[in-house]
Parts: C-alpha cells; structure tokens; sequence
C-alpha cells in the first residue's frame, strides 16, 4: 500500500507524529510527503492520500478531495476537524476518519482494519510507545511532553482532542528522541503541551522535581539550547511560582514566558472557565519579570458575551501590564467545532477595540493574527 502525506501550513505537527509511527512500526511502507494537489497526481493510483485538517481550511480541502475521488484515490482524514465533526468529515468525500489520537489507529488501517470511523478517543494511546518525530527520515518539530488537559477551557479544542488526563511523555523517551535528533544535528529543543509547568504532575499543580529532571537530563546528553513555556506552548498563569522559574533558568534560553491570561474581565474569565482570575495574572506576571524573563501575555478579544465594561477593564490590564514590561500576544475568539462555545456566534471587535489594538502594535508592545481571526471566527461561524 501506497500513503501519500498532504502536507500544508497547519498540520506539519500533526502528521509527523503517523508518519514516525508508521515508519517505527512498519518500515517498508511506501510513504510519501507532498505540499500540493499536483505532487498528489504525480503519483498514481491506487493509493491513499492522508490529511490533517483544521475547521476553517475545510474548503479547499473539499475542492480536493473532489478531484482526487474522482481519479479514485482512497481518501483519509483525522485532525482537529475530523475529531469534532466526523461525520461531516465523512460526507466531504472521506473514505475513513481518524477521531483523537491516531497513531496506534493509522498502523490498525495499515494492517486491514477498515472503520468508517477510528475511535482515539475512547481509545487513547501511551505517547511514550511512539515516536514524537522521525529522525530516520529528518522529520522533525518540537517534542510532544504532554497530551491532553483536565481544564476544558469553553473556547479550546486541546481536552477534547487530547482527553482531559494529561498523558506525558517521560523523561527517559523525551531524552532518548532528542538524542537520535543530536545525532543529526539538532540542538535545539522546543516543546509541545498545553501548559509547560503541568509537566509531570496530574495537570493541576508545578512538580518542579520533574521540570528539573527533565530539563537537567536534555542539558546532560548534550541539547544546546532550551526553550521552555515558550513558543509553541504557554504556562498558565497560576502555575506561576519564584520555585519554577528559578528552576528553569538554569537551563533554558528563552527570552520570554508566555502566559495564558485570556482576558482582563474575571466575569469573562469565569464564563470561558478558565479557573484562574486577572489577579493571577497580575501577579505571575511581577514573578516572571522579577526572575530575569519577560512575558508575554496571551489575550482572546471578540467573545460574545463580552461587553463594554469587560473590554475596558482587559484595556486596563494590557496598559498595567505594558508598564511592568510585558508584551502582548492578541488573539480574537473562534467558534471551533467540538468547543463549548461552538455555536455562540462570532466575533465582533467594536471600532475602539481595533484602533487600540493597532496603537498598541504600532509601539511595540502587542503582536497576533487577531485581524486574520476575525475573518477566520466568521467563517467557522458559518460552517
Ligand atoms: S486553553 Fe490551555 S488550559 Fe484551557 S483547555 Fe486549552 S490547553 Fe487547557
């Protein structure tokens, strides 16, 4: 059997991890990686063309699972669109859908099973069976430490896709992947969790001990640089203690911890279920600054429910927070599929909110895709 990875802008993070899988367990699969419809049709069928998807690239998916059905390819689907709306997944033309995780599901397809739909959620995996990234064939991204999180925030799709458990990759297998990737090269370690400080703890609570020995072991066999609870993961602002910065800071490079404060209203913070208030933020943020690094602080605009006063009152959280020093990340709300809050509506940013959110880039102290997301949060919501 022929499997031809659709590769693009949103998903490299998660086909490496089927491809390292595949390639682990069955090695003499034929597998092959393309960036466009062409490179697809380069290659004939019989074959079966693998996607990963998000909800607002469902269009030009679509475009392409017409053509390619067509010429009679057989057409998989799994992702964050294919978890939450399986059967809409199905009826865009796919053979086969992959729900949650789906490593140990693409080697049951490999070996015959034919579902319409694989269960990962029901069926979850352990992350250490698999590999995080394939060095054999320089595939590599940041290293998965955790999946899944027991906060379920009302906006995000990450407890859903992942389970409300963390599962976290031990230090052993994140020791022994990084190594094969310090044998071609890569010095660099970035990691992948929904909350950086939650590693090796039941996801509520810092266990410093296991931070340390983490980080102590990836320093010890040679990883150059470290970047923790920063790009591409964030740390929760109540998980913010002196204890755990002064750990990390003897290992890692980053510049910048991001915090996920979310908003300046604790009215919205509690309709969103975030389970931690603005003075949380307040305060992680004085902790991260009085430990050398700078944060910078994460901000979703456009919920529906959030009014005039809750908007002032993020304004004056992003102006007190600028003061100490922090920088700003802004985000607008999307109504993901599978979320809580999937059918609230979509965003809407008053005209005041916009001016302000471009006088804050203009001086160098906001940055995000919030203008994209507003387009993005509308057609989500049409969807
Ligand atoms: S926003 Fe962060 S803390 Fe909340 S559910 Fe998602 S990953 Fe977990």
């Amino acid at each position: 059997m022929k499997i031809i990875f659709r590769f693009h802008k949103h998903n490299r993070y998660s086909l490496i991890p089927l491809i390292a899988a595949i390639h682990d367990k069955f090695p003499s699969i034929e597998m092959a990686f393309v960036g466009s419809l062409n490179e697809i049709m380069n290659i004939s069928p019989p074959a079966v063309v693998a996607y990963s998807f998000m909800s607002f690239d469902v269009d030009w998916v679509s475009q392409e699972v017409n053509i390619l059905k067509k010429k009679g390819y057989a057409l998989i689907a799994g992702g964050p669109h294919a978890t939450a709306k399986p059967e809409d997944v199905i009826r865009m033309g796919f053979d086969h859908v992959f729900k949650g995780d789906g490593e140990e599901n693409i080697l049951l397809f490999l070996k015959g099973e034919r579902s319409t739909v694989f269960d990962g959620l029901v069926k979850r995996i352990n992350i250490d069976e698999y590999p995080p990234f394939c060095s054999d064939l320089d595939l590599f991204m940041p290293i998965e430490i955790t999946r899944g999180c027991p906060f379920g925030c009302a906006y995000c799709e990450v407890s859903l896709i992942g389970g409300k458990k963390p599962r976290h990759r031990s230090v052993e297998s994140i020791v022994h992947h990084c190594k094969s990737g310090i044998n071609k090269s890569r010095y660099i370690a970035r990691f992948i969790t929904p909350n950086a400080f939650g590693y090796g703890s039941d996801g509520m609570k810092v266990n410093v001990e296991a931070i340390d020995n983490l980080l102590y072991n990836l320093k010890k066999v040679g990883m150059k640089e470290i970047y923790f609870g920063s790009f591409p993961s964030d740390v929760r602002p109540e998980f913010v203690t002196d204890e755990v910065l002064k750990t990390i800071k003897k290992y890692v490079n980053n510049r910048y911890i991001i915090l996920g404060a979310q908003s300046g209203s604790d009215r919205v913070l509690r309709l969103i279920k975030r389970f931690h208030t603005v003075e949380h933020v307040v305060r992680s943020a004085e902790i991260v600054l009085n430990n050398g690094f700078v944060p910078r602080v994460d901000i979703i605009f456009g919920f529906p429910f959030e009014n005039e006063d809750d908007l002032a009152k993020t304004f004056d959280l992003i102006k007190k927070l600028v003061k100490m020093g922090c920088k700003i990340h802004a985000h607008t709300f999307m109504p993901l599929p599978g979320t809580e809050l999937e059918s609230s509506g979509h965003a809407v940013l008053p005209e005041w909110v916009r001016r302000e959110l471009s006088r804050f880039a203009q001086e160098g102290n906001l940055d995000g895709y919030w203008e994209k997301q507003l387009f993005l949060s509308k057609y989500l919501s049409e969807l």
